[in-house]
């Protein structure tokens, strides 16, 4: 019987516990012990390591954020903090480790696989910044949920012919602002990726208006180097409409996650589990046309960035717009 743990580090998303089930279970399917550490890299150090069984993981698949806890770690970015945590993967007697997290979690996994340690890392963020693989978990739940939210906005928006402005996240990647733009068919989208300016606004939402449209939507990346009030104030100002504006936050990070997010989750688990019991580490684990594939670590984290520029010529082809 060999040990296997796994972590989620960063940011949480969904799937993150339907992807710790799936590997739960097929790790005790196959007579090893599933072992969870708390609250990333800093339970690794503080040694917070728990016995997982298939009873305690029974119900969780379709609940958002992690039962086991997530955390930022400073610490393990120390010589200090990263040989406690070596330490204490030894003294549990584990070498085979599953991470779940985002590129800086990639990072601290890749210095673990150099120091010895089994290691599968699973791309779980929904800002979908890791541009090796098609999705990453939680990104399309994400904007799932981001859509079903605005789609409510904008009911109450349009009863009264309000304008609505909507900051979606995503750190430094547009792609949640891109989907749910093109999804709900936005009069404007503001995205650091094109570097769209106030007035590029202004002139999309003036032609929807000539066209008949009282109540226009703008959705705004949280990469962009201004904020919705600046938007509000310049729609105010340049076309005297009633505008309403509102970040969306952390709504877009919980919930259920999509078939999508769950069929990704236990597609990754098993691969995971599979790799591990073949003695293969250093690898991410990613998605293209909806198949999983590994690469080593190193390689996804070099990838170019990528931008769906195809995604948002369509949105300007709906809308009638030059691009
Ligand atoms: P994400 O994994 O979502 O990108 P962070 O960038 O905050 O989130 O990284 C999560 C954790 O990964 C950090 O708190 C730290 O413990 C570890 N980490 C981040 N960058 C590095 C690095 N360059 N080397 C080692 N560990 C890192």
């Amino acid at each position: 019987m060999k040990k296997y743990a796994i972590l989620c580090s960063g940011g949480d998303c969904q799937g993150m516990n339907a992807c710790i089930k799936a590997f739960v279970n097929t790790c005790n399917a196959h007579g090893h012990k599933p072992v969870g550490i708390l609250r990333g890299y800093q339970g690794l150090i503080d040694n917070e390591f728990i016995d997982l069984t298939d009873d305690m993981v029974e119900n969780i698949a379709n609940i958002g954020g992690t039962i086991i806890k997530t955390s930022r770690s400073d610490e393990f970015k120390t010589p200090v903090g990263f040989q406690k945590a070596l330490k204490n993967l030894k003294k549990h007697n584990i070498d085979s480790l599953v991470i779940l997290g985002g590129d800086g979690s990639f990072r601290g996994a890749a210095d673990l696989h150099k120091s010895g340690i089994k290691v599968i890392c699973i791309p779980s963020t929904i800002d979908n910044d890791l541009f090796f693989t098609d999705n990453t978990l939680g990104f399309d739940t994400a904007v799932m949920n981001a859509v079903s939210a605005i789609d409510n906005i904008k009911q109450t928006m349009s009863a009264t012919d309000k304008a609505m402005i909507i900051e979606l996240m995503g750190r430094n990647c547009g792609d949640i602002a891109l989907y749910t733009a093109l999804v709900i068919g936005a009069d404007s989208v503001a995205l650091a990726e094109v570097d769209t300016k106030i007035k590029d606004i202004i002139n999309d939402i003036s032609l929807s208006i000539e066209r008949g449209c009282k109540s226009p939507v703008i959705i705004m990346s949280e990469a962009v180097d201004y904020s919705i009030k600046d938007v509000e104030k310049a729609i105010q100002k340049h076309l005297g409409l009633d505008v309403r504006s509102s970040e969306l936050g952390y709504i877009q990070r919980g919930g259920a996650p999509s078939l999508l997010d769950r069929m990704l989750a236990v597609e990754f688990a098993v691969r995971a589990f599979m790799l591990l019991s073949e003695g293969k580490s250093g690898l991410a684990l990613g998605v293209d046309d909806n198949f999983v594939f590994d690469i080593p670590i190193e390689e996804a984290n070099q990838a170019p960035k990528r931008f769906r520029k195809d995604l948002l010529k369509k949105l300007y082809i709906l809308k009638n717009r030059i691009n």
